[in-house]
């Protein structure tokens, strides 16, 4: 493993700060949404509402997937696995890492799974 300890550290304090940010904005969501259904009453707002409320959903989504990766990113911190591809066990550039630090892939084995979804769209 060529990643030193303190840039681990700077990875894990990274991560944390940016898990932290998520996890407030999900609740800021959360709690605009149960504001919003109270405001309105009649039936065309409300279908508006809901229309954005959708979309709110998968944004809310997307940003607990994301969450789920940096925790899972922070663990493999600390388990030592961090920086190893998931799918060849090499390590993975550290500037990869730096760009996406829960990235679980190297490039190669990357490059891999996006040429097999082109190959099969929604198959993979
Ligand atoms: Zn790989």
């Amino acid at each position: 493993m060529s990643l030193t300890k303190e840039t681990l550290n700077q990875f894990k304090s990274d991560l944390q700060t940016r898990r932290d940010n998520l996890a407030r904005d999900l609740a800021a969501a959360t709690a605009e949404m149960i504001d919003d259904d109270a405001m309105y009453s009649d039936s065309v707002d409300q279908a508006a509402a809901d229309t954005d409320k959708g979309i709110t959903v998968q944004m809310k989504n997307r940003e607990r997937d994301i969450l789920v990766q940096i925790d899972e990113a922070i663990r493999r911190i600390e388990a030592g696995s961090f920086g190893l591809c998931q799918s060849c066990g090499e390590e993975i550039l550290e500037a990869r890492m730096k760009a996406n630090p829960a990235t679980t892939m190297c490039l190669d084995c990357k490059a891999e799974v996006e040429n097999k979804r082109m190959r099969y769209p929604g198959r993979v």
